[in-house]
């Protein structure tokens, strides 16, 4: 099957278009700037990138120069249309409502539509596209693939918030955790990667990008995560606090005159380990370079960063009450070696031992522990849309 996988964003659009048999990329590329000019990348496979600047006023237009790009006589990846199978989209919120990935119908758009308000930056957009999709490939099965989903196997002691049990009951105030296509699929990479029966397992999943969460994998099953009702809580992030007392938001309120959701967007734009660098950068190889230099803030910085992931998996080895792997992804956790060495330090009380050199491998399954190492550590690329068409695939094969 040809699966397109899209995945929108309020004014910005990645699409994959990937062969589900041989798993290979056909085209790829995104949309930027939607509603303001207009922005198309497109690549296909074994041809140089090619970049289109034209007035993209709605997600409408935006998808329609993607297929126009996929299907142009010289340099697209197919002939026409009717060679797309099947559509994947990425979905972040499902709320309690989506525990796996689901065909998109008239019942499941209404669900989001209901759950919106729980990620009202992102859903809106990602129902755009799907009804997009709709639009423009009439008849064409598609496939929504929740952020929240893997993470819906989180016992109510785990998710729940120690709050008026009415929150939850009126309002599904609860522990939902993000980037669970991620978790999931590197979760079962590890598996396989070491050997492991994914069915009696334990392996705390590292997902350190821009937006970085960690969970805990017990027999292929989140039992935890990081992430909450919505990306902001847990570990620092890039822009972003993760957890703190929650009477920060009254107390700097009142200092900055500031209402909440002037705080909300401190704690998500402005803090982080950017706002930690005094505004240096939320990029870690900036970071590491200052700190180099003997900048004390971004050192600061990169501590704060690696110290929470550190006390995190240390909460999850007593979640699960053991652990077999450690797998670290995203754009941290695969390259940045030195932030999984800071991490990392501290934790031969599990009998975990680093190989420095295995530990500056980049871009590729590694185990960077020793073979004596009582924990396997390892990284693990991520890749969401080969995840997606999995699931598009997995969900569809009863249709096609
Ligand atoms: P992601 O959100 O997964 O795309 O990750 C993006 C982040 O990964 C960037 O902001 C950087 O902080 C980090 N990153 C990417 N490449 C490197 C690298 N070679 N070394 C250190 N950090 C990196």
């Amino acid at each position: 099957m040809k699966v397109l996988v899209i995945n929108c964003g309020s004014s910005s659009l990645k699409y994959q278009l990937i062969d589900s048999d041989s798993e290979e990329v056909l085209a790829k590329g995104l949309c930027e700037r939607i509603g303001i000019d207009g922005r198309l990348v497109y690549q296909k496979e074994g041809l140089d990138k090619e970049i289109t600047e034209a007035p993209m006023p709605t997600h409408k237009e935006a998808i329609k120069m993607v297929l126009d790009a996929l299907t142009n006589d010289k340099t697209g990846a197919i002939r026409s249309l009717k060679e797309i199978d099947a559509v994947g989209h990425r979905v972040v919120h499902g709320g309690e409502k989506f525990a796996c990935s689901a065909k998109v119908d008239d019942a499941m758009i209404k669900a989001l539509e209901d759950c919106s308000d729980l990620a009202p930056l992102h859903n809106p957009a990602n129902l755009i596209g799907i009804n997009v999709c709709k639009e423009l490939m009439p008849g064409v099965p598609m496939v929504g693939c929740f952020d929240t989903a893997f993470h819906q196997t989180m016992p109510e002691k785990a998710y729940l918030y120690a709050i008026p049990i009415e929150y939850y009951e009126k309002y599904r105030i609860r522990k939902y955790g993000f980037h669970g296509t991620s978790h999931s699929f590197v979760s079962r990479e590890t598996a396989k990667f070491l050997g492991l029966d994914l069915n009696n397992s334990k392996i705390i999943v590292c997902h350190l990008g821009n937006g970085a969460s960690v969970s805990a994998v017990k027999n292929g099953k989140c039992v935890d995560t990081s992430m909450g009702l919505t990306p902001l809580a847990g570990l620092a992030m890039g822009t972003r606090s993760g957890d703190l007392d929650p009477s920060v938001v009254e107390f700097l309120g009142k200092k900055l005159n500031l209402d909440a959701s002037g705080i909300l967007n401190i704690l998500n734009k402005k803090s982080g380990v950017y706002g930690l660098s005094r505004g240096l950068s939320s990029d870690f190889r900036d970071l590491a370079d200052a700190a180099k230099k003997g900048n004390h803030d971004a050192e600061v910085a990169l501590e704060v960063f690696a110290y929470r992931v550190k006390t995190t998996i240390g909460a999850y080895v007593a979640a699960m009450d053991g652990v077999d792997a450690i797998a670290f992804t995203a754009g941290i956790g695969e390259n940045d070696g030195a932030t999984r060495a800071r991490i990392m330090d501290g934790f031969s009380y599990l009998g975990i031992k680093i190989d420095p050199e295995k530990n500056k491998l980049r871009g590729q399954n590694v185990k960077i522990s020793t073979d004596d190492s009582k924990v396997a550590v390892c990284v693990i690329p991520t890749n969401e849309e080969l995840a997606i068409c999995r699931d598009t695939v997995a969900i569809l094969g009863g249709d096609k």
